[in-house]
Protein backbone atom coordinates (compact mmCIF):
# COMPACT_ATOMS: atom_id res chain seq x y z
CA UNK A 1 0.00 0.00 0.00
CA UNK A 2 1.27 3.74 -1.02
CA UNK A 3 2.18 5.56 2.07
CA UNK A 4 0.89 9.56 2.66
CA UNK A 5 3.21 11.39 0.61
CA UNK A 6 4.04 15.09 1.75
CA UNK A 7 5.40 18.17 -0.39
CA UNK A 8 8.36 21.13 -0.28
CA UNK A 9 7.06 23.35 -2.87
CA UNK A 10 3.79 25.02 -3.88
CA UNK A 11 3.35 23.62 -7.34
CA UNK A 12 1.82 27.05 -8.46
CA UNK A 13 4.66 29.51 -7.59
CA UNK A 14 7.38 27.29 -6.70
CA UNK A 15 7.83 29.24 -3.18
CA UNK A 16 7.64 26.27 0.11
CA UNK A 17 4.81 25.14 1.56
CA UNK A 18 4.36 25.23 5.31
CA UNK A 19 1.82 23.06 7.25
CA UNK A 20 -0.65 25.71 8.95
CA UNK A 21 -3.49 24.96 11.01
CA UNK A 22 -6.46 26.39 8.96
CA UNK A 23 -9.62 25.27 10.48
CA UNK A 24 -10.42 23.96 13.98
CA UNK A 25 -10.91 19.73 14.08
CA UNK A 26 -9.00 19.70 10.15
CA UNK A 27 -5.59 18.42 9.96
CA UNK A 28 -3.17 21.29 9.37
CA UNK A 29 -2.45 21.57 5.62
CA UNK A 30 0.23 22.28 3.22
CA UNK A 31 0.02 26.65 2.92
CA UNK A 32 1.96 29.03 0.21
CA UNK A 33 3.60 31.66 2.39
CA UNK A 34 3.43 33.69 -1.20
CA UNK A 35 0.54 32.95 -2.92
CA UNK A 36 -1.91 30.92 -0.46
CA UNK A 37 -2.65 27.92 -2.62
CA UNK A 38 -3.58 25.16 -0.06
CA UNK A 39 -1.72 21.92 -1.04
CA UNK A 40 -4.77 19.69 0.04
CA UNK A 41 -3.22 15.64 -0.17
CA UNK A 42 -6.39 13.96 -1.18
CA UNK A 43 -6.85 10.18 -1.60
CA UNK A 44 -6.62 7.92 -4.91
CA UNK A 45 -9.05 6.15 -6.08
CA UNK A 46 -8.57 2.78 -7.57
CA UNK A 47 -11.13 0.32 -9.44
CA UNK A 48 -10.99 -3.22 -9.30
CA UNK A 49 -12.42 -5.58 -10.09
CA UNK A 50 -13.62 -9.44 -8.90
CA UNK A 51 -14.16 -11.93 -11.75
CA UNK A 52 -15.31 -15.23 -11.93
CA UNK A 53 -15.51 -17.72 -13.99
CA UNK A 54 -17.38 -21.52 -13.95
CA UNK A 55 -16.55 -21.14 -9.89
CA UNK A 56 -13.25 -19.88 -10.26
CA UNK A 57 -11.54 -16.41 -9.60
CA UNK A 58 -9.74 -14.63 -12.04
CA UNK A 59 -6.34 -13.33 -10.13
CA UNK A 60 -2.65 -12.08 -11.90
CA UNK A 61 0.77 -11.92 -10.50
CA UNK A 62 2.26 -8.07 -10.52
CA UNK A 63 5.26 -7.62 -12.52
CA UNK A 64 5.84 -4.29 -10.73
CA UNK A 65 6.26 -2.81 -7.06
CA UNK A 66 4.53 -2.21 -4.76
CA UNK A 67 3.87 -6.23 -3.99
CA UNK A 68 6.15 -7.77 -7.04
CA UNK A 69 4.81 -11.18 -7.76
CA UNK A 70 1.98 -11.45 -5.44
CA UNK A 71 -1.47 -11.68 -6.31
CA UNK A 72 -4.43 -9.23 -6.60
CA UNK A 73 -7.71 -8.54 -8.74
CA UNK A 74 -7.34 -6.58 -11.80
CA UNK A 75 -7.57 -2.76 -11.69
CA UNK A 76 -5.62 0.07 -11.25
CA UNK A 77 -6.17 3.73 -10.29
CA UNK A 78 -8.88 6.05 -11.64
CA UNK A 79 -7.72 8.87 -14.12
CA UNK A 80 -9.16 12.49 -13.01
CA UNK A 81 -12.30 13.00 -15.27
CA UNK A 82 -12.80 9.18 -15.79
CA UNK A 83 -15.61 7.44 -14.57
CA UNK A 84 -14.58 4.73 -12.05
CA UNK A 85 -15.99 1.83 -13.98
CA UNK A 86 -14.58 2.91 -17.32
CA UNK A 87 -11.04 3.01 -15.37
CA UNK A 88 -12.40 -0.60 -14.17
CA UNK A 89 -12.72 -1.47 -17.58
CA UNK A 90 -9.67 -0.33 -18.60
CA UNK A 91 -7.56 -1.72 -16.48
CA UNK A 92 -9.28 -5.30 -16.95
CA UNK A 93 -8.10 -5.22 -20.19
CA UNK A 94 -4.92 -3.45 -19.99
CA UNK A 95 -3.73 -6.17 -17.31
CA UNK A 96 -5.93 -9.72 -17.86
CA UNK A 97 -7.33 -8.75 -21.99
CA UNK A 98 -10.20 -9.51 -20.74
CA UNK A 99 -13.77 -7.44 -22.12
CA UNK A 100 -16.22 -7.30 -19.19
CA UNK A 101 -19.33 -5.40 -17.95
CA UNK A 102 -19.64 -4.40 -14.96
CA UNK A 103 -22.16 -5.87 -11.66
CA UNK A 104 -22.74 -4.92 -8.81
CA UNK A 105 -20.90 -3.57 -6.20
CA UNK A 106 -18.78 -5.68 -3.54
CA UNK A 107 -17.72 -2.69 -1.43
CA UNK A 108 -15.42 0.24 -1.12
CA UNK A 109 -12.39 -0.41 0.99
CA UNK A 110 -10.19 2.56 2.87
CA UNK A 111 -7.42 2.17 5.64
CA UNK A 112 -5.56 4.33 7.98
CA UNK A 113 -2.65 5.94 6.48
CA UNK A 114 -3.30 4.66 3.11
CA UNK A 115 -3.21 6.83 0.13
CA UNK A 116 -5.75 4.78 -1.83
CA UNK A 117 -9.77 4.05 -1.28
CA UNK A 118 -10.19 0.88 -2.79
CA UNK A 119 -13.88 0.47 -5.23
CA UNK A 120 -14.51 -3.27 -6.12
CA UNK A 121 -16.94 -4.23 -8.73
CA UNK A 122 -18.19 -7.89 -9.62
CA UNK A 123 -17.47 -8.00 -13.32
CA UNK A 124 -19.14 -10.55 -15.69
CA UNK A 125 -16.85 -11.38 -18.62
CA UNK A 126 -18.05 -10.49 -22.40
CA UNK A 127 -15.18 -11.10 -24.67
CA UNK A 128 -11.13 -11.68 -25.24
CA UNK A 129 -9.07 -14.29 -23.94
CA UNK A 130 -7.43 -14.42 -20.56
CA UNK A 131 -4.04 -13.40 -20.87
CA UNK A 132 -1.33 -11.29 -19.10
CA UNK A 133 -0.88 -8.08 -19.99
CA UNK A 134 0.36 -4.77 -19.01
CA UNK A 135 2.63 -5.06 -15.57
CA UNK A 136 1.16 -8.20 -15.07
CA UNK A 137 3.19 -11.62 -14.80
CA UNK A 138 0.52 -14.21 -15.11
CA UNK A 139 -2.99 -14.67 -14.84
CA UNK A 140 -4.74 -17.47 -13.62
CA UNK A 141 -8.37 -19.32 -12.77
CA UNK A 142 -7.82 -20.17 -8.64
CA UNK A 143 -10.55 -22.42 -7.42
CA UNK A 144 -12.30 -21.02 -4.16
CA UNK A 145 -10.28 -23.07 -1.91
CA UNK A 146 -7.26 -22.65 -3.50
CA UNK A 147 -7.12 -18.80 -3.21
CA UNK A 148 -3.70 -18.17 -2.51
CA UNK A 149 -4.26 -16.23 1.23
CA UNK A 150 -0.74 -16.16 1.54
CA UNK A 151 0.40 -14.34 -1.23
CA UNK A 152 -2.65 -11.87 -1.58
CA UNK A 153 -0.92 -7.89 -2.61
CA UNK A 154 -3.19 -6.01 -0.84
CA UNK A 155 -5.60 -5.84 2.51
CA UNK A 156 -8.38 -4.42 0.12
CA UNK A 157 -7.98 -7.94 -2.24
CA UNK A 158 -7.63 -9.87 0.53
CA UNK A 159 -10.78 -8.12 2.44
CA UNK A 160 -12.99 -7.71 -1.14
CA UNK A 161 -12.06 -11.21 -2.05
CA UNK A 162 -13.64 -12.28 1.72
CA UNK A 163 -16.53 -9.96 1.42
CA UNK A 164 -17.14 -11.74 -2.18
CA UNK A 165 -17.08 -15.40 -0.57
CA UNK A 166 -19.27 -14.98 2.27
CA UNK A 167 -21.72 -12.87 -0.47
CA UNK A 168 -21.67 -15.06 -3.03
CA UNK A 169 -20.35 -18.82 -1.72
CA UNK A 170 -21.16 -18.94 1.96
CA UNK A 171 -20.56 -22.69 1.36
CA UNK A 172 -16.68 -21.81 0.46
CA UNK A 173 -14.62 -21.42 3.13
CA UNK A 174 -13.36 -17.86 3.26
CA UNK A 175 -9.86 -18.06 4.21
CA UNK A 176 -8.29 -21.17 5.38
CA UNK A 177 -7.03 -21.01 9.75
ZN1 LIG B 1 2.54 29.61 -4.06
Amino acid sequence: MERIRTYRFCPVCGEALKLTHIKDGEPPRLVCAVCGFIFYLDPKVAACVIIEIENKIVLLKRAIEPSLGKWVIPGGYVDVGEPVTEAALRETWEEVRLRVAIGPLVGVYSYPEATAIVVVYKAFVQDGRMAPGDETLEVRLFALADIPWNQIAFKSTRDALQDYLRTHHPEAPPEPR
